[in-house]
């Protein structure tokens, strides 16, 4: 089976209707991974054909909500519609992942009543039996792992590769994703300023997803290109890793205009001599060697 790989979400904490926050999402196998679940999100996982049940694990590469806002909302519908028939949702990120989790999911989190009441009131019980569920209800409890820079997550025919990328530290860790399946590697690169620990960690990947918050030789101030990286920084990482697709994601909306999308994606062609996608929400990315189609 070949791996899917679909941007869900290609924007940045700005409200869009066309860009929802980040996410991924990757299939192969019985595998379906979720990498980030900003705002938008869950309901792009349905626009894509998607139920929240089929997912097995979601990967957060950092606690900025525009990349995971959306955990609560993918856990609760998941588990509802799971009605206990599915494996509990593994969850990796930074920390403090734990902490989040229990706040928002634990008996005294946010979603502790909505919780109680939903396993325990009659109404409930009889959705939930009516949905192949077999009473007493259990609470959702995603297992979370706290990942850091260096960690490894192995299955029997994939493994995810960690690196801390330059963001927004102190304050949060960000973390960037290497994805080997036998089918290919992608590579994650999280929010970051360019940094040589992505740029490791990319090494001869199939495709890289690279923030292009900004406009290189436009935005110069050092407390914004010290935090986030622009088209001719993705394009650089993207040459120095050697890999075969670069998509540009994380897309504000100066980079949005007609003639300058294009202007930044040759600037960028002029640096990285692979493959380049300018990221749109809701479109799959071929792992490999993009060939167009003949005129039919
Ligand atoms: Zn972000």
């Amino acid at each position: 089976m070949s791996l899917k790989l679909t941007l869900l979400g290609t924007g940045t904490p700005t409200p869009l209707t066309h860009r929802a926050g980040s996410g991924y999402l990757v299939s192969f196998d019985e595998e379906v991974l979720l990498f980030d679940c900003g705002p938008g999100i869950a309901r792009r996982l349905l626009e894509a054909g998607v139920p929240p049940e089929a997912l097995t694990r979601l990967f957060l590469t950092h606690l900025h909500y525009d990349h995971s806002v959306d955990y609560a909302c993918i856990v609760l519908t998941r588990w509802d519609q799971g009605a206990g028939k599915i494996p509990e949702l593994h969850v990796y990120g930074p920390s403090p992942l734990s902490r989040m989790t229990e706040r928002l999911l634990g008996s005294d989190g946010a979603f502790g009543p909505d919780l109680e009441a939903r396993t325990r009131h009659p109404g409930s019980e009889f959705v939930y039996e009516r949905r192949g569920g077999i009473l007493p209800r259990k609470r959702p409890e995603p297992i979370v792992t706290e990942v850091a820079d260096g960690s490894r997550i192995q299955a029997e025919n994939w493994e995810v590769r960690t690196a801390e990328v330059v963001h927004v530290q102190p304050q949060l860790t960000c973390l960037a994703y290497r994805l080997d399946t036998p089918y290919g590697t992608i590579v994650f690169g999280g929010d970051t300023a360019p940094t040589g620990s992505l740029t490791d960690l990319a090494q001869g990947g199939d495709v890289l997803i690279h923030m292009c918050h900004l406009i290189n030789n436009v935005e110069l101030d050092p407390r914004i290109t010290g935090c986030c990286s622009g088209h001719l920084d993705a394009a650089r990482t993207a040459r120095e890793a050697g890999v075969g697709t670069l998509v540009l994601t994380h897309v504000t909306e100066q980079l949005e205009p007609p003639g300058v999308r294009e202007r930044l994606v040759a600037e960028a062609a002029h640096v990285f001599k692979g493959q380049i996608v300018f990221a749109e929400d809701l479109t799959e990315v071929p792992v490999g060697p993009i060939d167009p189609e003949p005129i039919r």
